[in-house]
């Protein structure tokens, strides 16, 4: 194996642990590269009990003195970019400029945090003579956060610097499908000068998740992956009255219009849809070709065709997603769509065993197809016809989803048109794939989004907060009304 076996890190170190454990992968060459162990009730406690004894130092100082944390952790991500990019691509399998776009992002999020002193200031008024009214904003004590394995690095630094900037404790779950970069990030906070216990890390699967939802000890939970686990989890903190905002699935919708230039529209939908491997919850998934749309098509199609697996997209997680993906494929086939560029039996010489799928893009698909329904979580394009922009619009609206649309036109009044419409959290204008960069909130609406608030950016702060409403009263000469 090429790293000893992976460790949970609590109480500022790394644990010993004689834990079972499960295959670490490397999707590009399908070889095991670690073990990672399968924590239970009794590593939680553990990390719990270390976040409790750390929160009140850590939330008693002042927030301009926990940020420095984090200008210093966003060097260290900079400064180390080449070597956790590297770390990402091999857990994960994304391409080198995929995985340093995803540190460069995490770097982002840290310089967020830093803002936060200015921007999650309190309020106060005098509400009557003599009479101060004021809200500050306090921490919440130990939180947790769950991640997916599509972004190792930059999902946990969602919800990692805001959280712990402002004043909580933290225990991370990363996916047990890429649980190397978490240690990475506990070592850069630790150098960066995060106290002991401050960020934890606990390794594991559906038993650990279980444990986080139920722990009585952990006041509020993130969550980003699919949508069947969002929902589980969501239930289960909620009913243990956590607060909890969990990010599901997605289904993204590109609506294309014959006005729409040619070359920008079908660079980015490729680039959209074929971009870590189309394992973005932001990847285009359905385009809604309206009217005559065939010369972008054309184009996509050079543009896929021209690909290199294994150079200008990597493998997906695993060879059960590959095997999944294909069965997608397959079946929209068989019910007549027209495969039109097809990565199916993709194989990357010198990486035979790599799980790769090269771009494939199904025209001719109708919108109650499986394929055009379902996250399909690869890179698949689905093409469905519609003959003019209000029947485009009432197939995105008709997607039990909701994270991404966007609209490719010239037309402001279109644009306009499809903004207002189109029922997800984050749309875009000639954009392929609309993430807000900070400090605008990234979050979906619909099955993409359970719970109330974005997960970063403004947003996120009043998530890791709760506000204190005080009254004063000093001068007591000055009264001179019923408040008073
Ligand atoms: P997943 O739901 O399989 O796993 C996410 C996390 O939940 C992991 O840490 C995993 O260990 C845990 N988990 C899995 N099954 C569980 C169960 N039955 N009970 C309790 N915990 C469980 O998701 P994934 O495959 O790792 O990630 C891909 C998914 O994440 C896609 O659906 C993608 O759209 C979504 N995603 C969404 C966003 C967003 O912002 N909306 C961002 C990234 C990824």
């Amino acid at each position: 194996m090429k790293y000893p076996e992976i460790r949970n890190y609590i109480g500022g170190a790394f644990a010993t642990t004689d834990l079972p454990g499960i295959d670490v992968f490397d999707p590009s060459a399908g070889v095991v590269i670690s073990r990672v162990p399968m924590s239970g009730v009794r590593e939680l406690d553990r990390a719990v009990a270390e976040a409790k004894k750390a929160f009140p130092g850590w939330s008693a100082l002042p927030i301009k003195e926990r940020v420095q944390v984090f200008y210093r952790y966003k060097a260290l991500l900079e400064k180390n970019i080449a070597e956790l990019a590297a770390l990402i691509s091999e857990e994960n399998g994304k391409i080198d400029s995929e995985a340093r776009a995803e540190v460069l992002k995490a770097a982002e999020l840290s310089e967020f945090a830093c803002s936060l002193p200015q921007i999650s200031t309190g309020e106060v008024l005098e509400v009557s003579r003599g009479v101060e009214c004021r809200i500050e904003r306090f921490p919440l004590g130990v939180v947790a956060a769950i991640t997916p394995f599509n972004f190792p690095n930059m999902v946990p630094n969602w919800s990692i610097p805001n959280a712990i900037a402002l004043g909580n404790c933290f225990i991370l779950k990363p996916s047990e499908l890429v649980p190397l970069s978490a240690g990475r990030i506990a070592e850069l906070l630790t150098e960066a000068g995060l106290p002991p216990g401050v960020f934890q890390v606990v390794h594991g699967g559906k038993d650990i998740v279980e444990a986080i939802c139920d722990h009585p000890d952990i006041s509020a939970v993130s969550f980003v992956g699919s949508t069947n686990t969002a929902k589980v989890v969501y239930r289960r903190a909620t009913n243990n009255l956590k607060r909890c905002l969990a990010l599901g699935g997605a289904k993204n919708h590109l609506i294309v219009m014959p006005d729409a230039d040619k070359e920008l529209a079908a660079g980015n939908i490729i680039a959209s849809m074929s971009g870590c491997a189309g394992q973005r919850c932001m990847a285009a998934s359905v385009m809604v070709a309206v009217s005559a749309t065939d010369h972008v098509i054309a184009r996509m199609v050079e543009i896929a065709k021209a690909m290199v697996p294994g150079k200008d997209i990597g493998p997906v997680i695993s060879a059960e997603a590959k095997a999944r993906i294909t069965s997608y494929i397959n079946e929209a086939e068989s019910q007549g769509a027209k495969v039109l560029v097809d990565g199916r039996g993709t194989k990357v010489s010198g990486r035979e065993n790599g799980y790769f799928l090269g771009p494939t893009i199904i025209d001719h698909v109708k919108p109650e197809m499986k394929i055009a329904q379902e996250e399909v979580f690869g890179p698949v394009l689905v093409i469905v016809r519609a003959p003019d922009v209000d029947t485009a619009i009432a197939i995105e609206n008709a997607s039990p989803y909701g994270n991404a649309a966007s609209v490719y036109t010239e037309s402001g009044g279109v644009a306009r048109k499809v903004m207002e419409r189109a029922s997800a959290g984050m749309v875009g204008v000639n954009v392929g794939v609309p993430v807000p960069r900070e400090p605008f909130s990234f979050g979906g609406w619909n099955e993409s989004r359970f719970g109330v608030g974005d997960i970063t950016g403004k947003g996120s702060i009043e998530f890791w907060t709760q506000s204190k409403k005080m009254t004063t009263k000093w001068n007591r000469e000055a009264g001179t009304n019923w408040m008073s």
